[in-house]
Protein backbone atom coordinates (compact mmCIF):
# COMPACT_ATOMS: atom_id res chain seq x y z
CA UNK A 1 0.00 0.00 0.00
CA UNK A 2 1.63 3.01 -0.89
CA UNK A 3 2.46 5.61 1.82
CA UNK A 4 -0.38 8.05 0.43
CA UNK A 5 -3.03 5.34 0.29
CA UNK A 6 -1.86 4.25 3.93
CA UNK A 7 -2.38 7.83 4.91
CA UNK A 8 -5.80 8.37 3.71
CA UNK A 9 -7.06 5.21 5.30
CA UNK A 10 -5.62 6.03 8.81
CA UNK A 11 -6.88 9.59 8.66
CA UNK A 12 -10.26 8.22 7.17
CA UNK A 13 -10.14 5.68 9.85
CA UNK A 14 -9.39 7.83 12.47
CA UNK A 15 -11.87 10.66 12.03
CA UNK A 16 -15.57 10.98 13.57
CA UNK A 17 -16.08 9.11 11.15
CA UNK A 18 -28.94 9.71 -27.52
CA UNK A 19 -28.72 9.28 -28.37
CA UNK A 20 -27.50 7.91 -31.67
CA UNK A 21 -23.64 8.31 -32.33
CA UNK A 22 -22.74 6.23 -28.95
CA UNK A 23 -19.75 3.99 -29.92
CA UNK A 24 -16.97 2.47 -27.77
CA UNK A 25 -13.69 1.66 -28.90
CA UNK A 26 -11.22 -0.24 -27.37
CA UNK A 27 -6.88 0.54 -26.71
CA UNK A 28 -5.84 0.95 -30.23
CA UNK A 29 -8.98 2.53 -31.84
CA UNK A 30 -8.91 5.76 -33.16
CA UNK A 31 -11.57 8.10 -34.29
CA UNK A 32 -12.08 9.42 -37.58
CA UNK A 33 -11.43 12.90 -37.08
CA UNK A 34 -14.49 14.55 -35.93
CA UNK A 35 -14.94 18.04 -37.16
CA UNK A 36 -18.35 20.04 -36.94
CA UNK A 37 -17.81 23.43 -37.39
CA UNK A 38 -18.42 26.84 -35.32
CA UNK A 39 -20.19 27.35 -32.90
CA UNK A 40 -19.48 24.33 -30.83
CA UNK A 41 -19.53 23.41 -27.24
CA UNK A 42 -18.61 20.01 -25.83
CA UNK A 43 -18.70 18.41 -22.13
CA UNK A 44 -18.19 16.01 -20.12
CA UNK A 45 -20.63 13.13 -19.30
CA UNK A 46 -23.95 12.29 -20.49
CA UNK A 47 -25.45 14.99 -17.92
CA UNK A 48 -23.46 17.28 -20.70
CA UNK A 49 -26.42 17.07 -22.96
CA UNK A 50 -28.32 19.39 -20.35
CA UNK A 51 -25.76 21.69 -19.86
CA UNK A 52 -24.61 21.83 -23.92
CA UNK A 53 -28.14 22.22 -24.42
CA UNK A 54 -28.17 25.88 -22.14
CA UNK A 55 -25.26 26.90 -24.21
CA UNK A 56 -26.17 26.20 -26.92
CA UNK A 57 -28.91 29.08 -25.94
CA UNK A 58 -26.24 31.43 -26.37
CA UNK A 59 -23.94 30.35 -29.19
CA UNK A 60 -26.99 29.89 -31.65
CA UNK A 61 -27.64 33.50 -31.68
CA UNK A 62 -23.58 34.72 -31.84
CA UNK A 63 -23.17 34.89 -28.23
CA UNK A 64 -19.69 34.47 -26.03
CA UNK A 65 -18.19 31.11 -25.80
CA UNK A 66 -17.93 32.67 -22.21
CA UNK A 67 -20.86 33.36 -21.44
CA UNK A 68 -22.13 29.88 -22.76
CA UNK A 69 -19.74 27.74 -20.76
CA UNK A 70 -21.09 29.81 -17.62
CA UNK A 71 -24.61 28.87 -18.65
CA UNK A 72 -24.24 25.37 -19.07
CA UNK A 73 -22.42 24.25 -16.26
CA UNK A 74 -24.85 26.31 -14.22
CA UNK A 75 -27.03 23.53 -14.80
CA UNK A 76 -25.78 20.67 -13.39
CA UNK A 77 -24.64 22.88 -10.63
CA UNK A 78 -28.51 23.38 -9.92
CA UNK A 79 -29.40 20.06 -9.89
CA UNK A 80 -30.11 18.52 -5.91
CA UNK A 81 -29.60 15.02 -8.76
CA UNK A 82 -26.43 15.72 -9.67
CA UNK A 83 -24.21 14.35 -6.70
CA UNK A 84 -20.99 15.26 -8.18
CA UNK A 85 -21.28 19.09 -8.70
CA UNK A 86 -22.87 22.23 -6.91
CA UNK A 87 -26.09 21.78 -5.03
CA UNK A 88 -26.65 17.70 -3.54
CA UNK A 89 -22.56 17.37 -4.31
CA UNK A 90 -20.93 14.35 -1.74
CA UNK A 91 -19.90 15.63 1.05
CA UNK A 92 -15.77 15.82 2.36
CA UNK A 93 -15.42 13.07 5.43
CA UNK A 94 -16.34 15.59 7.83
CA UNK A 95 -20.12 15.84 5.78
CA UNK A 96 -19.14 19.33 4.15
CA UNK A 97 -19.74 19.89 0.89
CA UNK A 98 -16.94 21.75 -0.78
CA UNK A 99 -16.89 23.03 -4.61
CA UNK A 100 -13.87 23.76 -6.76
CA UNK A 101 -14.52 25.53 -10.23
CA UNK A 102 -12.42 27.63 -12.68
CA UNK A 103 -13.35 29.82 -16.24
CA UNK A 104 -11.04 30.12 -18.73
CA UNK A 105 -11.41 32.97 -21.65
CA UNK A 106 -9.99 33.21 -25.12
CA UNK A 107 -7.83 36.07 -23.21
CA UNK A 108 -5.94 33.96 -21.41
CA UNK A 109 -8.03 35.41 -18.52
CA UNK A 110 -9.10 32.96 -15.84
CA UNK A 111 -10.74 32.89 -12.61
CA UNK A 112 -11.08 29.94 -9.75
CA UNK A 113 -12.47 29.00 -6.42
CA UNK A 114 -11.73 26.05 -3.87
CA UNK A 115 -13.19 24.31 -1.06
CA UNK A 116 -15.86 26.59 -1.64
CA UNK A 117 -18.98 26.33 0.65
CA UNK A 118 -22.42 26.89 0.69
CA UNK A 119 -22.99 28.72 -3.21
CA UNK A 120 -24.61 26.88 -5.39
CA UNK A 121 -23.07 28.31 -8.62
CA UNK A 122 -18.99 28.13 -8.05
CA UNK A 123 -18.20 28.65 -11.77
CA UNK A 124 -19.98 32.29 -11.26
CA UNK A 125 -17.97 33.54 -8.08
CA UNK A 126 -14.68 31.98 -10.08
CA UNK A 127 -15.97 34.47 -12.90
CA UNK A 128 -15.83 37.22 -10.37
CA UNK A 129 -12.69 36.47 -9.67
CA UNK A 130 -11.41 36.52 -12.88
CA UNK A 131 -13.39 40.32 -13.62
CA UNK A 132 -13.09 41.71 -10.36
CA UNK A 133 -9.97 40.80 -8.68
CA UNK A 134 -6.46 40.99 -9.71
CA UNK A 135 -6.02 37.06 -8.81
CA UNK A 136 -7.24 33.99 -10.24
CA UNK A 137 -7.71 31.88 -7.49
CA UNK A 138 -9.68 32.34 -3.84
CA UNK A 139 -9.97 29.76 -1.39
CA UNK A 140 -12.39 28.68 1.61
CA UNK A 141 -13.37 31.47 3.73
CA UNK A 142 -11.84 33.83 1.89
CA UNK A 143 -13.69 32.70 -1.53
CA UNK A 144 -16.81 32.45 0.68
CA UNK A 145 -16.57 36.30 1.61
CA UNK A 146 -15.82 37.30 -1.72
CA UNK A 147 -19.14 35.75 -2.93
CA UNK A 148 -21.29 37.20 -0.36
CA UNK A 149 -19.67 40.45 -1.05
CA UNK A 150 -20.70 39.62 -4.74
CA UNK A 151 -24.08 39.32 -3.66
CA UNK A 152 -24.14 35.56 -3.88
CA UNK A 153 -26.31 33.95 -1.52
CA UNK A 154 -25.70 30.96 1.03
CA UNK A 155 -27.42 27.70 0.38
CA UNK A 156 -27.18 24.45 2.46
CA UNK A 157 -26.04 22.24 -0.63
CA UNK A 158 -26.40 18.87 1.12
CA UNK A 159 -29.31 17.11 0.46
CA UNK A 160 -30.86 14.33 2.63
CA UNK A 161 -29.69 11.75 -0.33
CA UNK A 162 -25.94 13.26 -0.14
CA UNK A 163 -26.00 13.36 3.97
CA UNK A 164 -27.83 9.31 3.86
CA UNK A 165 -25.34 8.03 1.87
CA UNK A 166 -22.17 10.14 4.02
CA UNK A 167 -23.80 8.43 7.14
CA UNK A 168 -23.99 4.96 5.60
CA UNK A 169 -19.96 5.57 4.50
CA UNK A 170 -19.27 6.74 7.80
CA UNK A 171 -20.19 3.06 9.50
CA UNK A 172 -17.23 2.24 7.18
CA UNK A 173 -15.28 5.51 6.88
CA UNK A 174 -13.51 3.89 4.15
CA UNK A 175 -11.72 5.62 1.16
CA UNK A 176 -11.43 4.60 -1.69
CA UNK A 177 -11.85 6.88 -5.13
CA UNK A 178 -14.35 5.31 -7.42
CA UNK A 179 -13.94 3.96 -10.63
CA UNK A 180 -15.79 6.95 -12.43
CA UNK A 181 -17.83 5.58 -15.17
CA UNK A 182 -20.73 6.62 -16.93
CA UNK A 183 -23.84 3.54 -16.14
CA UNK A 184 -26.73 3.35 -18.63
CA UNK A 185 -27.63 0.24 -16.84
CA UNK A 186 -24.48 -2.00 -16.86
CA UNK A 187 -25.18 -4.17 -13.90
CA UNK A 188 -22.55 -3.82 -10.91
CA UNK A 189 -21.19 -0.45 -11.95
CA UNK A 190 -22.26 2.43 -9.75
CA UNK A 191 -22.24 5.16 -12.75
CA UNK A 192 -20.92 7.29 -9.97
CA UNK A 193 -18.62 10.01 -11.69
CA UNK A 194 -17.39 13.56 -10.97
CA UNK A 195 -17.20 17.32 -12.78
CA UNK A 196 -18.47 19.23 -15.70
CA UNK A 197 -15.80 19.87 -17.67
CA UNK A 198 -17.27 22.33 -21.18
CA UNK A 199 -15.21 23.85 -23.53
CA UNK A 200 -16.98 25.95 -26.51
CA UNK A 201 -16.11 27.47 -29.30
CA UNK A 202 -18.05 30.52 -31.00
CA UNK A 203 -19.34 31.85 -33.90
CA UNK A 204 -16.81 34.58 -33.92
CA UNK A 205 -14.18 32.14 -33.39
CA UNK A 206 -13.27 32.74 -29.86
CA UNK A 207 -12.91 29.70 -27.52
CA UNK A 208 -13.42 29.32 -23.42
CA UNK A 209 -13.92 26.74 -21.18
CA UNK A 210 -15.73 26.02 -17.46
CA UNK A 211 -14.87 23.14 -14.96
CA UNK A 212 -16.85 22.83 -11.68
CA UNK A 213 -16.93 19.95 -8.96
CA UNK A 214 -17.61 19.26 -5.31
CA UNK A 215 -14.96 16.56 -5.94
CA UNK A 216 -14.35 13.12 -4.72
CA UNK A 217 -16.53 12.11 -2.28
CA UNK A 218 -15.24 11.43 1.13
CA UNK A 219 -11.75 13.42 0.44
CA UNK A 220 -10.40 15.08 3.52
CA UNK A 221 -11.60 18.51 4.61
CA UNK A 222 -9.54 20.57 2.74
CA UNK A 223 -8.59 18.67 -0.56
CA UNK A 224 -8.53 20.51 -3.71
CA UNK A 225 -8.62 18.52 -6.89
CA UNK A 226 -7.82 19.39 -10.62
CA UNK A 227 -10.76 21.08 -11.86
CA UNK A 228 -10.00 24.12 -9.91
CA UNK A 229 -6.55 24.58 -11.53
CA UNK A 230 -5.38 26.17 -14.56
CA UNK A 231 -3.62 23.74 -16.80
CA UNK A 232 -4.72 20.59 -14.70
CA UNK A 233 -8.56 20.85 -14.87
CA UNK A 234 -9.12 23.27 -17.95
CA UNK A 235 -7.30 25.03 -20.38
CA UNK A 236 -7.95 27.02 -23.44
CA UNK A 237 -5.56 28.88 -25.30
CA UNK A 238 -7.49 30.73 -28.25
CA UNK A 239 -4.97 30.05 -31.06
CA UNK A 240 -4.44 26.03 -30.52
CA UNK A 241 -7.91 24.86 -28.41
CA UNK A 242 -9.28 23.91 -25.60
CA UNK A 243 -9.08 21.14 -22.82
CA UNK A 244 -10.70 19.82 -19.42
CA UNK A 245 -10.89 16.87 -17.54
CA UNK A 246 -12.40 14.31 -15.19
CA UNK A 247 -11.57 11.68 -12.90
CA UNK A 248 -8.63 11.25 -10.06
CA UNK A 249 -7.59 15.10 -9.64
CA UNK A 250 -4.50 14.20 -8.04
CA UNK A 251 -3.51 11.85 -11.41
CA UNK A 252 -4.21 15.32 -13.34
CA UNK A 253 -2.36 17.68 -11.58
CA UNK A 254 0.86 15.19 -11.75
CA UNK A 255 1.00 15.71 -15.49
CA UNK A 256 -0.76 18.86 -15.87
CA UNK A 257 -3.01 17.13 -18.05
CA UNK A 258 -5.46 20.03 -19.86
CA UNK A 259 -2.09 22.22 -20.36
CA UNK A 260 -0.32 19.35 -21.80
CA UNK A 261 -3.24 18.28 -24.16
CA UNK A 262 -3.32 21.72 -25.54
CA UNK A 263 0.02 21.87 -26.09
CA UNK A 264 0.20 18.30 -28.04
CA UNK A 265 -2.50 19.98 -30.01
CA UNK A 266 0.21 22.90 -30.82
CA UNK A 267 2.65 19.79 -31.51
CA UNK A 268 -0.27 19.22 -34.64
CA UNK A 269 -1.83 16.15 -32.84
CA UNK A 270 -5.84 16.22 -33.13
CA UNK A 271 -7.71 16.11 -30.35
CA UNK A 272 -7.99 12.77 -29.64
CA UNK A 273 -4.79 12.08 -30.20
CA UNK A 274 -3.82 14.79 -27.67
CA UNK A 275 -5.95 13.31 -25.39
CA UNK A 276 -4.57 9.57 -25.72
CA UNK A 277 -1.07 10.78 -25.43
CA UNK A 278 -1.43 12.29 -22.04
CA UNK A 279 -3.12 9.25 -20.56
CA UNK A 280 -0.48 7.44 -21.85
CA UNK A 281 1.62 9.84 -19.85
CA UNK A 282 -0.28 8.76 -16.56
CA UNK A 283 0.13 5.46 -17.38
CA UNK A 284 3.83 5.88 -17.81
CA UNK A 285 4.55 7.40 -14.31
CA UNK A 286 2.26 5.00 -13.07
CA UNK A 287 1.40 1.99 -14.23
CA UNK A 288 0.06 -0.33 -11.43
CA UNK A 289 -2.14 2.65 -10.01
CA UNK A 290 -3.74 3.28 -13.56
CA UNK A 291 -5.38 -0.33 -14.13
CA UNK A 292 -7.60 1.05 -10.82
CA UNK A 293 -8.60 4.71 -11.39
CA UNK A 294 -10.03 6.88 -14.25
CA UNK A 295 -8.95 10.04 -15.79
CA UNK A 296 -11.25 11.15 -19.06
CA UNK A 297 -9.53 14.00 -21.31
CA UNK A 298 -12.38 16.24 -23.83
CA UNK A 299 -10.48 18.47 -26.02
CA UNK A 300 -11.38 21.12 -28.77
CA UNK A 301 -9.76 22.97 -31.74
CA UNK A 302 -10.38 25.75 -32.78
CA UNK A 303 -10.98 24.85 -36.04
CA UNK A 304 -13.91 22.64 -34.16
CA UNK A 305 -12.36 19.43 -34.24
CA UNK A 306 -13.09 17.48 -31.23
CA UNK A 307 -12.11 14.35 -29.70
CA UNK A 308 -11.88 12.44 -26.18
CA UNK A 309 -9.57 9.62 -24.24
CA UNK A 310 -9.74 8.13 -21.18
CA UNK A 311 -7.98 5.33 -19.12
CA UNK A 312 -11.09 3.45 -18.24
CA UNK A 313 -14.00 2.14 -20.25
CA UNK A 314 -16.66 4.15 -19.28
CA UNK A 315 -15.91 7.93 -19.79
CA UNK A 316 -18.73 9.79 -21.96
CA UNK A 317 -19.31 13.30 -23.23
CA UNK A 318 -21.46 14.96 -25.00
CA UNK A 319 -21.58 17.57 -28.54
CA UNK A 320 -23.86 20.04 -29.37
CA UNK A 321 -23.24 22.21 -32.80
CA UNK A 322 -25.78 23.34 -35.61
CA UNK A 323 -26.32 20.29 -37.04
CA UNK A 324 -25.35 17.52 -34.49
CA UNK A 325 -26.37 16.61 -30.55
CA UNK A 326 -24.75 13.74 -29.41
CA UNK A 327 -23.61 11.43 -26.71
CA UNK A 328 -20.47 9.88 -27.45
CA UNK A 329 -18.33 6.68 -25.55
CA UNK A 330 -14.75 7.73 -25.63
CA UNK A 331 -12.23 5.17 -26.25
CA UNK A 332 -10.32 4.27 -23.25
CA UNK A 333 -6.66 2.96 -22.68
CA UNK A 334 -7.87 -0.29 -21.00
CA UNK A 335 -10.64 -1.82 -23.31
N1 LIG B 1 -11.53 15.58 -11.07
C1 LIG B 1 -12.37 15.67 -9.91
C2 LIG B 1 -11.51 15.79 -8.67
O1 LIG B 1 -10.49 15.13 -8.59
C3 LIG B 1 -13.30 14.53 -9.74
C4 LIG B 1 -13.79 13.85 -10.97
O2 LIG B 1 -13.88 14.42 -12.04
O3 LIG B 1 -14.11 12.64 -10.89
O4 LIG B 1 -11.92 16.46 -7.76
Amino acid sequence: MSDRRKFMKQSVLGSAALLAGTRSFARSASLPEQTTGKPIVISTWDFGKAANAAAWEILKTGGRALDAVEKGVMVPEADPENQSVGLGGRPDRDGHVTLDACIMDENAKCGAVAGLEQIVHAISVARKVMEKTPHVMLVGDGALQFAMEQGFKKENLLTEKSKEEWHEWLKKSQYHPVRNIENRGRPGDSGNHDTIGMVALDAKGNMSGACTTSGMAYKLHGRVGDSPIIGAGLYVDNEIGAATSTGVGEEVIRIVGSHLVVELMRQGLNPEQACRQAVERIVKKNPEGAKEFQVGFLALKRNGEYGAFALQKGFSYAVRSGDTEKIVDAPSYYP
